[in-house]
């Protein structure tokens, strides 16, 4: 019996040979005999008995092996599925393009600000030129007349010559210079006479605050650093806080614009000043209107802000996240006509003191010289208008404290002066010099806070505060 088995068998092998993959396999049974199994391909798949049995459950084998050593080669990780892997990237691209269009603009900005200063620099070396050659007038009769003015509702000041000593005593853009001349801006004829600013500001003995807590500017302390901000969009911008503010937000809120970029809509709002210090805004709001340079403020619970491209003032109400006023500030300058000396589009400032709000600005009326406008702050009307002396785009920034603007020489010198104070009660200005610090060499924001008594500011990507003092000031 075994040998015919046996012999059954070898023939059905040596007819295998010409079919592939014929196979057999031998086992004991229980009965102590020998049990052949074989296997023959079919010339059809469909008539396959079987799918199992031991060469599949070695091919089964054979496959988890090589799934181990390509997980292994892998990373030994758990998988990542290709769509997520996908959209990490996707994020990382819209990043650097993002960012990338952030330094074009910047890139753009800065090209348009040494085209301008190309532009000033041929016109006083023209004007020198012109000065050069021209005879000097024997004696000069009187000083040069003004020119009449085409907007009753702005007026000069009535402070002769000292009014004008500090167009001769203007900063330039890198520091302090009390001397620099810029003939290139007179006011109508073309007699030049050398003024001097002859007042400078010092603390009257014992000086203090009026009982409304008023006073002259002192002093400034050196700024406090709060936060650097995480990204090229911050490294201009505006902060601050509401000085009289309203439910839903608390007084200790913060509020915060980064303005780098030609569509600033985002507001970011802090608990208050850990928060803004330590980690991430409570609260975002998308504002309807993208926001122009770094002159916003906070006032009464509303945003108050430049609306890009135009002279177009906008007051955001906070609590139902929407515009509450919106008007042209009348014949302002706007998207680099009348910018301060660093540029970025900082035509139009608003402001707020112990008195409200305000606009500082300047007019073609003007030629560049700062205007002042105290603003209704309910529906943005303008009340008054003070026209000053100070070329607008010859000063850093400026501020109001108490109805008197402040000037800053330099946005770069990391010791400059506050270099002028013009005051709405009187109409009058001087010049002062009262030592102020830009400890990271770029300052593109500095507004007062009344309730604070302090300057907060915007420098290189810094968020600072400076503390004032205030006090009675004596000429001398
Ligand atoms: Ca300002």
């Amino acid at each position: 019996m075994l040998f015919l088995v046996v012999f059954c068998v070898c023939g059905l092998l040596m007819q295998g040979e010409a079919q592939d993959r014929a196979a057999m396999w031998r086992n004991n049974d229980q009965s102590g005999r020998c049990q052949y199994t074989f296997t023959v391909p079919s010339p059809s798949e469909t008539t396959c008995p079987q799918t199992t049995g031991p060469e599949v459950e070695g091919l089964k084998a054979r496959l988890s092996l090589l799934e181990v050593l390509v997980a292994r080669l892998s990373g030994g990780t758990p998988q990542v599925s290709p769509s997520k892997a996908q959209n990490d990237l996707q994020d990382s691209l819209n990043r650097a393009m993002g960012e990338r269009n952030l330094l074009r603009a910047e890139k753009e900005r800065l090209e348009r600000e040494l085209e301008g200063l190309q532009r000033r620099v041929e016109e006083m070396r023209r004007e020198t030129e012109r000065l050069r050659n021209k005879p000097c007038p024997a004696q000069t009769p009187a000083a040069p007349p003004r020119p009449p003015l085409q907007d009753s509702s702005l007026r000069r000041p009535t402070g002769g010559s000292s009014s004008l000593s500090h167009l001769m005593a203007r900063p330039n853009r890198q520091g302090d210079s009390s001397s620099l001349r810029d003939s290139a801006w007179q006011y109508g004829a073309s007699d030049f006479q050398e003024l001097k600013a002859e007042v400078t500001e010092v603390p009257a003995p014992g000086g203090t605050e009026d009982a409304a807590g008023c006073g002259d500017l002192v002093s400034v302390a050196d700024p406090v650093t709060h936060r650097k901000a995480d990204n090229i969009a911050g490294k201009y911008g505006v902060w601050m806080q509401d000085p009289e503010a309203v439910s839903p937000y608390g007084p200790n809120m913060v509020w915060r614009i980064d303005t780098v970029g030609s569509e600033v809509r985002q507001l970011f709002g802090y608990e208050d000043m850990e928060q803004l210090s330590r980690g991430f805004p409570s609260k975002v709001l998308l504002l309807p209107d993208s926001v122009e340079g770094t002159g916003a403020t906070m006032f009464r619970g509303s945003l108050y802000y430049q609306r890009r491209r135009s002279r177009t003032l906008i007051r955001y109400d906070l609590s139902s996240e929407s515009i509450a006023a919106r008007r042209e500030l009348p014949h302002a300058g706007y998207h680099g006509q009348y910018p301060y000396s660093w540029g970025g589009y900082t035509d139009v400032d608003l402001a707020v003191d112990e008195s409200g709000l305000w606009a500082i600005y300047s007019t073609s009326k003007a030629r560049g010289a700062i205007v002042i406008a105290q603003l209704d702050p309910h529906n943005l009307e303008v009340r008054k208008t003070w026209e000053t002396n100070i070329r607008k785009n010859s000063v850093a920034n400026a501020f109001i404290i108490c109805g008197k603007l402040y000037t800053v020489a330099s946005y770069s010198s990391p010791d400059t002066t506050v270099n002028y104070m013009y005051d709405t009660a009187t109409s009058q200005g001087r010049a002062v010099a009262i030592p102020f610090k830009n400890k990271y060499r770029y300052n593109s924001m500095i507004d007062y806070n009344p309730v604070q008594k302090k300057l907060m500011a915007w420098d290189n990507f810094h968020i600072v505060s400076y503390n004032v003092r205030l006090g009675r000031t004596q000429a001398k």
